[in-house]
């Protein structure tokens, strides 16, 4: 059995070894028991359950959170010239009808599908006439409300064991608590299952706490032409930290869940091909990217959990060479990321006062409303109802999360502009008419490359700069777009809803009150932890990380913020780096040790040893006023 999983291995991956605890997975999936498997990102989950389903007569579903990821893993099997489809978003009845035959007669040996997508009556009955050799679900801690990305429509897969008795479950996570396991294992009904660990320890992996007020100086000390990933909460800190950075000339990219899919592509490729080094992102830039030579990762803002924590800050050294991972951090953070994840939590009367009005802003009367869609204006809706706009998004997510209604957002509906004259020209059409100058004059100053693209703008930073009302800005705009002034595209919303229950107000909602509580408690304590870990000063980071998710026998890293502080030895490779690093301190200008000690995020004492040794070699003087220069030789 062996051979032959090698033999596959060899054949479809070129691989010659199965790396360290695959081949049990691979084992305990083939005896037909069920399984979970808990590697660290990268550790190569994907291998466990596509080597017994080629070994296997039939196809194996795997059920999967995320369109890219399984278009990810669809696009390499093909390229492999193994049969794989992917069923995703927006197909027609007919079109999925034909998928299916085609899984059913076609030979295919892989079918991903959604969780959504098989509470589906028609995919049921398609999969009832499979030879399903393997269920396998994938990112398995969606399945918990304990875990970072609860889903659920995942509590309803183990739905389709009934019919198909015969068929284990192989299930996969690279982050799970023991609450979440416990919960995978129950949720997914498994009988008795094997659990095959891996240490989530990353030796090679530094994690460091850093404290400063200047963070943005602190950036330019830490980063060079290295691949590097910073993490920001907003879009618009993906945007003014890149533009910093290009202005130091460390080459850097943004990255958010705003920008069109080609942006996206084009930006995510210049940093994959190492033609910018760093990409400043949100947590949208997340799940499959898998870069080798990532040698930092920075987080500007707290996480909001150590899940989410681990899996970013793993996206460093996944070469297995030295990699750091760094949060850097200041007493203000506390408060905002509390505010921002704790003081927002909606409760289950707030929830139940958001849905109420949002029935009644649709006009949608009791009893009704079962799959209706409806463009929706956020603000307009926050406005109307004088509501806390965190907090309704907040409540608006998790009525998404319990499947009342399907929040979609639409960004490629914004309000777009573009100036259609040249410079010359408008100057004289404007003096011809003048009108027009109040609300063109404001877009000019404020939206850069306005004649060149279309430029997505924001309506109401016009009305405040002219002093003109919504309706009067607007038919200004609407004038000049008829005249072919400019091109002018108005959204008049920004997301859909779509209801998938009737309306019942409290009645719909006191069902899910169990969980709108249970979530809210599990959020603050994933809050309390994260505050536990960056200011525990005592013990070492990596053994506090992986002690969250269970770990017990851990040795210090010696390579995190804390391990470093108390080590009197340091390393060679930490003198060095230090070394290195006061060279480039002291090229400009001559400084003091103070000095010099404020500018590195190392143990004082180390940075004087290698001062002093550098002082030996003649590397370095001291001048007449105690500071240090480099030597002229
Ligand atoms: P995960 O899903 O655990 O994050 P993947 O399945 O994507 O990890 O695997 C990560 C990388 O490791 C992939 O490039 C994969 O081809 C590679 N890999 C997996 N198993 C082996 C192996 N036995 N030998 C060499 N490379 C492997």
């Amino acid at each position: 059995m062996q051979e032959e999983a090698l033999n596959i291995l060899e054949k479809f991956w070129g691989y010659r070894n199965f790396r360290p605890q695959q081949m049990e997975v691979i084992q305990s999936i083939l005896n037909k028991k069920d399984t979970l498997t808990l590697f660290p990102t990268g550790g190569g989950k994907s291998i466990c359950f596509q080597v017994p389903a080629l070994m296997q007569d039939g196809i194996c579903i795997v059920v999967s959170p995320l369109i890219s990821l399984m278009e990810d893993q669809v696009n390499t099997l093909q390229q492999k010239n193994i049969k794989a489809m992917a069923i995703t978003g927006g197909i027609s009845y007919n079109d999925l009808d034909r998928n299916l035959d085609n899984c059913i007669f076609g030979n295919f040996k892989f079918l991903y599908l959604s969780p959504e997508r098989l509470q589906q009556e028609l995919v049921r009955e398609r999969l009832k006439q499979m030879n399903i050799n393997l269920l396998v679900v994938d990112e398995a801690h969606c399945i918990s409300q304990w875990g970072h990305d609860f889903r659920p429509a995942y509590r309803n897969i183990a739905e389709i064991r009934k019919f198909l008795p015969e068929t284990s479950i192989a299930a996969f996570t690279a982050t799970a608590t023991r609450d979440v396991v416990k919960d995978i294992c129950e949720q997914l009904e498994m009988d008795e299952p094997e659990v095959h660990k891996k240490s989530f320890q990353r030796s090679n992996l530094g994690y460091q706490v850093i404290r400063t007020e200047d963070k943005y100086f602190r950036l330019l000390q830490i980063l060079n032409s290295e691949s590097a990933i910073i993490y920001v909460r907003s879009r618009n800190a993906t945007q003014s930290i890149s533009e910093f950075l290009n202005k130091n000339n460390i080459t850097a990219a943004a990255y958010h869940g705003g920008l069109q899919k080609e942006e996206k592509s084009a930006r995510f490729e210049k940093w994959m091909s190492n033609k910018v080094s760093v990409m400043v992102a949100t947590n949208a830039f997340g799940m499959g990217i898998d870069k080798p030579d990532v040698r930092t990762v920075i987080h500007m803002d707290l996480p909001e959990s150590l899940e989410s924590y681990f899996q970013e800050a793993g996206r460093a050294g996944r070469d297995t060479k030295p990699a750091k991972a760094i949060i850097l951090t200041n007493e203000g953070d506390i408060p905002v990321l509390k505010n921002q994840f704790l003081n927002n939590l909606p409760s289950v009367e707030d929830i139940k006062l958001v849905y109420k009005k949002l029935n009644a802003y649709f006009r949608i009367a009791f009893g009704e409303g079962e799959n209706t869609e409806y463009d929706f204006n956020f603000a307009d809706f926050c406005n109307q109802y004088q509501f806390n706009s965190q907090k309704t998004y907040n409540a608006l997510q998790l009525l998404d999360r319990c499947s009342i209604l399907r929040l979609s957002q639409n960004y490629q509906k914004k309000t777009e502009l573009k100036i259609l004259l040249s410079g010359s020209h408008l100057d004289h059409f404007l003096d011809d008419n003048p009108k027009y100058s109040q609300i063109l004059r404001p877009i000019l100053r404020t939206y850069g490359g306005i004649f060149d693209n279309l430029t997505s703008f924001n309506l109401s930073t016009i009305c405040e700069k002219s002093g003109l009302t919504d309706q009067k800005v607007l038919s200004l705009l609407e004038d000049l777009h008829q005249r072919e002034i400019i091109e002018f595209h108005l959204a008049k919303h920004d997301a859909s809803i779509i209801f998938l229950v009737p309306r019942e107000d409290s009645a719909t909602i006191n069902p899910v009150a169990g969980f709108i509580n249970q979530y809210n408690t599990s959020k603050r304590k994933k809050i309390e932890s994260v505050l536990e870990f960056v200011t525990n000063e005592e013990v070492c980071k990596q053994i506090q990380l992986l002690g969250y998710f269970g770990e017990t026998e851990l040795t210090t890293c010696n390579k995190c913020s804390v391990c470093l502080k108390k080590t009197d030895e340091p390393s060679k490779d930490e003198m060095n780096e230090i070394y290195l690093k006061i060279i480039k301190l002291l090229r400009p200008g001559q400084m003091d040790s103070r000095e010099i000690i404020s500018h590195l995020n190392y143990n004082e004492k180390t940075i004087l040893k290698v001062l002093g040794l550098l002082c030996e070699k003649s590397i370095l003087e001291r001048s007449d006023n105690n500071k240090y220069k480099i030597a002229n030789k």
